[in-house]
């Protein structure tokens, strides 16, 4: 991926605390220098920076990394139609679409994002607009057309492949074009009212082709999976994170600890689809599941599985491109702690995005990507909406 132009500027910028990802600093250690777009230094608060650097004063204010939506799609318009929307809109309008939609993540703190789904590999195009310009939207790491089976969940996205042989052209084919990451659709999903999201789309055997492809070429490898079996089978084959990981059931959900546990074991990173806008109603279904779904997620955290924040934004009216700062609220709010939810947003989520050492974190050599929020969310989760500023690549955005 394009590494960010970076910004000219040195400048420092003081805020009350630090959250640099994983902990509270010290409440000595307030102030981040940051050089030519990178986070250069972390210093007391009685440092006294060079006469010339100018220092952006934030106040009582809570700096963090920003915030990472580790599961988008930017060719989805959050709407009812969505699914339908994608396949009548025309390339140029999309795309327009979507360089709205990517500028408005950064108003709440969203700097970087994983697309798991484009129609015509948009998003990489996005992406290289974004490295060259980062007032132009997040840093975009991109899957391209996610692989599907003929007819499978989000087939109309453009890349259906029902064999070895077509998976593996298709992974090709990917890795060509300059994917990050190559997206499998290993079992059905809502969206796609003609499959079954907890039944299978592939064997193990055609999984396990997906991912020792993707890794062929260097490239991480991301499944949806909702049912059991998929998402047992996407473990056993190797892919790298686990989308959604529900435990869908015909007619609810029924998480297998056995498998939970094996997931910790792995160390592979779950991507749990939570975040609904406050007041708009999602299905009726997932409404009745929601504590359900609120319980499993903390016994997942609660076994050891590293879990990051994907809510599948874009998808319908509850879940605009915006929502990722409502998934880290509800995600605290399961019982996990404020901490251990901004980390799932930051840190962890970079790692799931293929982002270590470059987002997530603030930390010397990372990007200045930066997100400032009034108050303090360790203590109050809902201050993550407060945002007073935002910076990416050192840009100050917000
Ligand atoms: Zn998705």
């Amino acid at each position: 991926m394009a590494r960010t132009e970076p910004a000219a500027e040195r400048f420092a910028i003081r805020a009350r605390r630090i959250f640099d990802g994983a902990a509270l600093l010290p409440a000595s250690r307030t102030t981040v220098v940051v050089d030519k777009g990178l986070i250069s230094a972390i210093e007391t608060s009685g440092t006294r920076v060079e006469g010339h650097m100018p220092v952006h004063e934030l106040g009582d204010a809570t700096l963090l990394p920003g915030l990472i939506d580790a599961h988008t799609h930017l060719v989805f318009d959050a709407s009812d139609t969505a699914a339908v929307n994608v396949q009548s809109a025309v390339h140029r309008d999309l795309a327009a679409a979507m360089r709205l939609r990517a500028r408005a993540m950064m108003d709440h703190g969203i700097t970087s994002v994983r697309d798991l789904g484009d129609r015509d590999y948009l998003s990489l195009m996005l992406r290289e607009e974004t490295a060259k310009q980062p007032a132009a939207g997040p840093r975009i790491v991109a899957a391209g057309p996610p692989i599907t089976s003929t007819g499978g969940h989000c087939w109309f996205l453009g890349c259906e492949a029902d064999d070895a042989e077509a998976i593996t052209a298709a992974v090709d084919d990917h890795a060509l074009r300059g994917v990050d990451v190559i997206k499998v659709m290993a079992t059905g999903g809502r969206m796609t009212p003609t499959t079954v999201p907890h039944e299978s789309q592939y064997s193990l055997k055609e999984l396990r082709v997906a991912a020792d492809r993707a890794h062929f070429h260097g490239l991480p490898a991301a499944a949806h999976v909702h049912g059991r079996r998929g998402i047992g089978d996407a473990l056993a084959a190797g892919f790298d994170t686990l989308e959604h990981v529900s435990f869908m059931t015909a007619t609810g959900i029924d998480p297998d600890p056995g498998i939970i546990d094996a997931i910790a074991a792995s160390r592979v990173i779950v991507s749990i689809t939570l975040g609904l806008l406050p007041g708009v109603h999602a299905s009726p279904l997932m409404e009745s599941l929601t504590p359900r779904i609120l319980a499993h997620v903390k016994d997942m955290a609660d076994r050891g599985v590293r879990i990051t924040l994907g809510p599948d934004s874009g998808l319908n009216p509850a879940k605009p491109h915006t929502v990722l700062p409502y998934a880290v609220e509800q995600f605290a709010g399961a019982g996990v702690g404020a901490a251990a939810a901004l980390a799932a947003a930051t840190q962890t989520a970079a790692a799931a995005c293929g982002l270590s050492g470059v987002a997530g974190r603030i930390a010397p050599g990372r990007e200045a990507d930066l997100l400032a929020v009034t108050g303090n969310p360790l203590a109050n989760i809902a201050d993550i909406h407060n945002v007073a500023a935002v910076y990416h690549a050192g840009v100050r955005v917000v």
